[in-house]
């Protein structure tokens, strides 16, 4: 169809689907019309949903895909579920190219006794809990006991335990859900233990998300300075180019030398322990942790071994926060071990390595769940180039002009979706709630209020 705009369909609406939709549209030749699809009534992910609220900042990225949906071209269609109210062979049909950026919607797991024991949750749940997603509001959290352990070293396991450790002060001119901030205010948790199974030189958290811990109002942070005590793998890695790592063991190093100022709560940073079993009667009373060695493999990795050396923690509840996992969509090839979408720098390939002609992929789905909100941007960009490279050598399937396009194949199955205008209309009825509050808004956290706000 010469002369046509190029169009192509992005499933999911998060960062790396808002970044793949900017190139897109910026592409003149072939010019570009996108429709976006998402579960949710809501676009942005994990920038809505997934960012601690006491990050404003990192929210306000939005503002940017805010305008990039205002660009001529654009379209949102919100609660549309892949799979269900719209296929991938449809989609094959009704767009030149489809465009992958669906993140990665699981947990990984622990493989440990008791890892389904009530009381011990993955992390994302918690985090989808008080971020208001509307799949995440009946769980209960209970948040009695006086200690919550939370597994793993990276920014999702700072972001929970200092979530839990937030006063009432810190929480009120956030965007988290009522009935967090009154768990959370409320809770009988007096330490949260994070335990990370190697040594503080490889930490998957980055400093300024450690540093925040340091400066909590509610809660002491608490570092054992014999856990800075570095084996010698560690001390030469540090050696060497790894500034994020150097920067993390000083505000360590810092953690440990304080004296704790009698805070109601308090973090506490542990290091080379690994959960091995999750221990109770019905439900969490305490982690069996054993103490790991650091050893250096022949490539430089430094690995945890285990030791002989175990312990019995108690604890009320456990944050399992060990790293996020792809879950296949149907009719799209997907490597279960990696949890993405197999691809060839965004261009997805099939089960035979073939190419699959006008699929691609970007974000999580494509590269696994790694890096920050600015990641995804180079990322797109670069599945974007090789679409749009395909598309200048005539390589991509073009849409069937015979079939309903997506919005007439919605109405004719009667399903609702929902528009960027919709989504503005659920925007501004939750700004206004919030706006009395000094809050930047109060989320609608149900499917029913989210769609009567849309319509309205
Ligand atoms: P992550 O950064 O990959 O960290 C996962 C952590 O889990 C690592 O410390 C890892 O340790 C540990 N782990 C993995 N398997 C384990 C096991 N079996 N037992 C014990 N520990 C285990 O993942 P994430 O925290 O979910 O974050 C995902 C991405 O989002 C990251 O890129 C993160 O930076 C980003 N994020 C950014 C922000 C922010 O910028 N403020 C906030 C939240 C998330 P090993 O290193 O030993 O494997």
């Amino acid at each position: 169809m010469p002369g046509q705009p190029l169009r192509v369909a992005i499933v999911g609406s998060g960062p790396a689907g808002f970044y793949a939709a900017d190139a897109l549209l910026k592409s003149e030749e072939p010019s570009v019309e996108v429709d976006m699809i998402e579960r949710l009534p809501t676009p942005w992910g994990l920038v809505r949903l997934g960012v601690a609220p006491d990050h404003p900042n990192i929210k306000s990225v939005s503002k940017a895909f805010e305008r990039i949906a205002a660009r001529p071209g654009f379209r949102f269609f919100g609660n549309v579920e892949f799979g269900r109210d719209i296929t991938h062979e449809e989609l094959t049909r009704q767009y030149d190219a489809i465009v992958y950026a669906v993140g990665a919607q699981t947990d990984r797991h622990l493989g440990i006794p008791g890892e389904d024991l009530p009381g011990s949750w993955p992390a994302t749940a918690f985090v989808a809990w008080y971020n208001g997603h509307p799949d995440f509001q009946d769980l209960e959290f209970d948040l009695s006991g006086e200690r919550a352990v939370v597994v793993g070293n990276g920014n999702v396991a700072v972001d929970v335990a200092r979530m839990l450790a937030l006063t009432e002060e810190e929480l009120a001119p956030t965007d988290t859900t009522d009935p967090a901030i009154a768990a959370i205010v409320g809770s009988g948790i007096r330490e949260i233990l994070v335990l990370g199974r190697r040594g503080p030189a490889q930490a998957a958290f980055t400093t300024p998300e450690l540093q925040e811990l340091g400066e909590l109002a509610g809660a002491d942070v608490v570092v054992d300075p014999a856990d800075l005590d570095l084996d010698p793998a560690s001390k030469a890695a540090l050696a060497e180019d790894t500034p994020i790592a150097r920067r993390n063991v000083d505000v360590l190093r810092e953690y440990a030398a304080r004296m704790p100022a009698g805070k109601p709560r308090r973090v506490t940073l542990r290091f080379c322990v690994s959960p091995v079993a999750i221990l109770g009667e019905g439900k969490v009373e305490a982690v069996e942790v054993v103490r790991n060695a650091l050893v250096a493999d022949a490539d430089g990795q430094i690995r945890a071994e285990p030791t002989a050396d175990r312990e019995v923690i108690p604890c009320g509840i456990v944050f399992r926060s060990v790293g996020y996992h792809g879950v296949p969509l149907p009719g799209v090839p997907f490597d279960e071990r990696r949890g993405t979408i197999p691809n060839d720098a965004g261009r997805v390939r099939d089960g035979d390595g073939e190419r699959a002609t006008g699929v691609y992929c970007t974000g999580w789905i494509k590269r696994g769940p790694s890096g920050v909100i600015g990641t995804n941007k180079k990322d797109a960009t670069e599945t974007v180039e090789h679409l749009l490279e395909d598309a200048r050598a005539g390589l991509l399937p073009r849409r069937d002009v015979d079939v309903p396009g997506l919005d007439d194949a919605l109405r004719l199955r009667g399903a609702e979706a929902v528009t960027y205008a919709g989504w503005e209309a659920i925007d501004a009825t939750e700004r206004a709630l919030g706006e009395p509050l000094g809050r930047p808004r109060v989320k609608l956290c149900s499917w029913d209020e989210l769609l009567a706000a849309a319509r309205a």
